[in-house]
């Protein structure tokens, strides 16, 4: 597979774009044909929107405007943030053909700065799952292995960066959407701060967890995305009052001395070995460069899958109630009633795994079982964000494996729900707790079903509320210490 950009990073690209070392035209281009090419082996795309690409990158070459933090740079969309005039089909029958009236803010920022969007990207429908096969539209694969699954639920948007398709794109993460797909396929990804990236435009599903999120390939890219996409947006409710995180890495140098949390519930006794031991040596990497790393404990980590997908369905349940065939997508007529017309859209438009989250979600909200359910859920997410609080007085971040094991084969999980929910148990504490988090490459290990295989680890680095910045800086020190960060698929460094 032929990688556009030859490697390059955001940052890289740009640099190349504005040194007149490579046209935005031509760039667009290669990253559409590579696009192309890959779409039967990996699947990561819904639309590749050559068209829209193209005029844009004329329109910025002939423009005579100071050029943008990303100017020029190819960028894909996850398929449930809104982009003006572009299919936004949450990988749903029921959505499909709805074309955004307008552009997420997120998706809005991206476009000022420069970039330049190719694609809208596959995903488990309405961002619920795991391994992406929830997808209407069938499964993107990974690209270290085409016979497994990428993580999800933001599959197409993590296979697009990490075969280098794209340098940057939009995920969205809600308990680990962003983070379990980018340590499944070897490169960043960032959940931000609950707040700092405007909700605005972005399909919900749990409102009170979901950020929109990106993937990348390089920690200063980390950096650049957050301080183009972050900051304030009134027209998000939830959005905080906080500027954009800097621009750029300050290096080692803030970094000495800093304590790196390990928390004992994340290195269960049933975890993966191969990620076992792909995480302790980056953890003693960080140790060489002078970390400090210390033992911490979050008690009720325990509590993390439950709460988390009673708060997350929920949510669902409620903010998908707008989808019964009267403003968006798909309808279909039942015997005449309103109320069939509902059910008989509903009914054939969502997949299963959709219907099932409405249900538990609808049975947890309901008369006499709210207490019980979401009730407890609420004060247990409590519990689990005062576990930070307790654990962040004793050290600067948190650093645990993301997933409890590397990508596993298509199928492997599909008949049980649960043991798919719990691929997420690494990543959901940190989105009930609103806290920032990253997924940074952290070596390769075997899966347990063949040896032979080398398939990526990620690092999971979770920071105290609103600091992001410095969650960004540990992912760059940790990125000086080896390179896995460069490996590509297609084999070697990129
Ligand atoms: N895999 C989790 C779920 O299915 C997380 C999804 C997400 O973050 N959007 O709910």
């Amino acid at each position: 597979m032929n990688a556009p950009f030859e490697g390059l990073d955001a940052t890289g690209l740009r640099d190349a774009i504005c040194a007149g070392q490579r046209g935005v035209r031509e760039t667009t281009a290669a990253c559409l044909d590579a696009i192309e090419a890959s779409q039967d082996t990996l699947g990561a795309f819904l639309t590749i929107e050559r068209e829209s690409a193209l005029a844009r990158a004329e329109e910025l070459e002939r423009s005579d405007a100071e050029p943008g933090p990303l100017h020029g740079v190819p960028v894909a969309i996850k398929a449930n943030l809104c982009w003006e005039g572009h299919e936004t089909n949450c990988a749903s029958r029921l959505l499909e053909g709805w074309r955004a009236p307008y552009s997420a803010t997120s998706v809005e920022r991206l476009l000022a700065a420069g970039a330049v969007p190719v694609g809208v990207t596959n995903m488990d429908e309405f961002a619920m799952g795991s391994s992406g096969e929830n997808s209407a539209f069938g499964p993107a694969r990974n690209p270290w292995d085409t016979t497994r699954i990428p993580g999800g639920s933001s599959s197409g948007s993590a296979v697009a960066v990490a075969a280098r398709l794209v340098p940057l794109a939009l995920g969205s993460d809600t308990g680990g959407s962003v983070r379990q797909p980018a340590a499944l396929c070897g490169v960043y990804g960032y959940k931000p701060t609950y707040g700092r990236v405007s909700r605005y435009g972005l399909v919900a599903f749990g409102s009170s967890l979901d950020q929109v999120s990106p993937f990348v390939t390089s920690a200063r890219d980390l950096a650049l995305c957050m301080s183009v996409i972050g900051g304030h947006d009134p027209r998000d409710s939830t959005s905080l009052e906080l500027d954009a995180p800097s621009a750029a890495l300050r290096g080692e140098v803030a970094l000495t001395g800093l304590k790196v949390g390990v928390p004992k519930e994340h290195f269960p006794p049933e975890l993966d070995k191969g990620t076992r031991a792909a995480c302790e040596a980056a953890l003693a990497r960080l140790e060489e460069r002078g970390c400090e790393l210390v033992e911490v404990s979050l008690p009720h980590a325990s509590y993390a899958i439950p709460t988390y997908y009673v708060v997350a369905t929920a949510e669902a349940s409620s903010n998908l109630a707008r989808f019964d065939g009267v403003a968006y997508g798909q309808r279909v007529d039942g015997d005449g009633s309103l109320n069939s017309m509902f059910a008989a859209t509903r009914a054939a438009g969502f997949g299963d795994e959709v219907k099932r989250r409405i249900l538990i979600g609808t049975y947890a909200l309901s008369a006499g079982y709210q207490d019980e359910w979401y009730g407890r859920a609420t004060r247990a997410r409590t519990l689990l964000r005062r576990d930070y609080e307790a654990a962040f007085e004793r050290c600067d971040v948190i650093a645990a494996p993301t997933s409890p094991t590397v990508a596993f084969p298509l199928g492997e999980r599909t008949e049980d729900p649960v043991s798919m929910y719990l691929a997420d148990i690494l990543t959901v504490s940190a989105s009930l707790a609103g806290l920032p988090a990253v997924s940074a490459p952290a070596g390769f290990a075997a899966p347990a079903d063949d040896p032979t295989k080398s398939l990526p680890v990620g690092l999971q680095l979770t920071g105290p509320h609103a600091c992001d910045e410095r969650v960004i800086e540990v992912a760059g020190l940790l990125e000086s210490t080896s390179d896995d960060h460069l490996k590509t698929p297609s084999g070697g460094a990129a």
